[in-house]
């Protein structure tokens, strides 16, 4: 499959694949430290925030670790979840902020305040090609397959070793924003790091049996129910939740769905999609958008286009409205992508 052209707006000039200085320096000179990742947190959000604060730990600062939402029960197997504090638990004052594995501000959630918490600079470090550059200071790296990988090359920088408690955290993030090593950016650093975190004593057993191969029954209820809907137009595949049949099946408010991942392995799909309705307090709804592509196509593009973000295989937006009047436009503008995707590619290879 030829590559696709993404994002050709993007400065890649800003992006590295090394720890710039100043947020070696950044860290080395900072105390107490704020550490958030992003709402709805997968493995990667997960490990990503554990894994900074042993590492934080062993250069002896004090990281307080912050998420806006409650650790998914699959993740209490990752060493140092425990103490990950919601928004009452953050304070007003530390020396820096560092912020893992989310694309734009949002993305953290009420953790940050920007009102009191702007007083300190705010240090960025993620993966994502969508990423807004929201800190002081940028580590922005769209060829490291996830952003605990990013942290396995910081830890080095600061002679911190791959060990203990840190390399089950990494390895976690590995592991789940790979699929198993699966994804097409799944290259050497990826294996040669993974190596090196079960040298250091990291379970890959146990991380892919907690993390890749266990789902609750409830869930497999809600895919029977919304799956007798599913539908295919030109490569397109989606299928859509809605809060009444998440609440009969019984699936929690925080649990994705999964469902886009395994849509998208359909032979006749380029793109799949899910859209998981959710009526908040107030009354107000919202659709969930979560996205995925077959390599070549690029979803993040859409996903940023609705204001969301995300990799070009996986993305995801959130938007106001009902159902009825978010997913005929989204559908639209994944089917027009692919459209164009294979009209490039088309050019490119005739
Ligand atoms: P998932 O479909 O697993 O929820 O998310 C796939 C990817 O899209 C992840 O990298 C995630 O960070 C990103 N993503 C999902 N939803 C949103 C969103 O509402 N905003 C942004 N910026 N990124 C999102
Ligand atoms: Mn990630």
């Amino acid at each position: 499959m030829p590559p696709t052209e993404l994002h050709p707006s993007v400065d890649r000039s800003r992006f590295r694949t090394e720890p710039p200085p100043e947020l070696l320096a950044a860290i080395q000179e900072a105390r107490t430290v704020l550490c958030i990742s992003h709402v709805g947190p997968d493995g990667d959000a997960i490990g990503s925030l554990t894994g900074l604060g042993w590492l934080l730990q062993a250069l002896g600062k004090a990281p307080t670790l912050a998420l806006a939402d409650p650790v998914p029960e699959d993740f209490h197997f990752v060493p140092g979840q425990e103490r990950i504090v919601g928004p009452d638990g953050v304070g007003p004052v530390y020396d820096l902020a560092i912020c893992v594995d989310a694309s734009s501000p949002d993305r953290m959630g009420p953790v940050y305040r920007p009102q009191v918490h702007s007083r300190f600079p705010l240090a960025v470090i993620d993966h994502h090609v969508t990423n807004t550059f929201f800190g002081q200071i940028h580590w922005v790296d769209p060829s490291a397959a996830a952003t605990c990988q990013m942290l396995a090359t910081l830890a080095q920088a600061l002679d911190v070793p791959l060990a203990g408690p840190l390399a089950e955290c990494l390895l976690t993030g590995l592991v789940t924003d790979t699929l198993g090593f699966r994804t097409s950016n799944t290259d050497t650093r990826v294996l040669a790091t993974a190596i090196q975190l079960m040298e250091g004593g990291a379970d890959l057993n146990q991380i892919v049996n907690m993390t890749l191969r266990r789902r609750p029954f409830a869930m497999v209820r809600l895919w029977s129910m919304v799956l007798p809907t599913v539908t295919l137009e030109e490569g397109v595949i989606w299928v859509v939740i809605r809060q009444s049949q998440r609440e009969a099946a019984g699936v929690p408010e925080n649990a994705s769905p999964g469902l886009a991942g395994f849509l998208v392995e359909v032979r006749e799909a380029d793109i799949s999609a899910t859209f998981t309705e959710r009526v908040r307090e107030n009354g107000q709804v919202e659709v969930e958008c979560s996205f995925r592509a077959k390599p070549g196509f690029d979803v993040s593009q859409v996903a940023f286009a609705f204001g969301g973000g995300g990799h070009p295989p996986a993305a995801g937006c959130t938007l106001p409205g009902s159902p009825d009047q978010v997913v005929p436009q989204v559908v639209a503008a994944l089917q027009a992508l692919r459209r164009s995707q294979l009209a490039q590619e088309e050019q490119a290879y005739p």
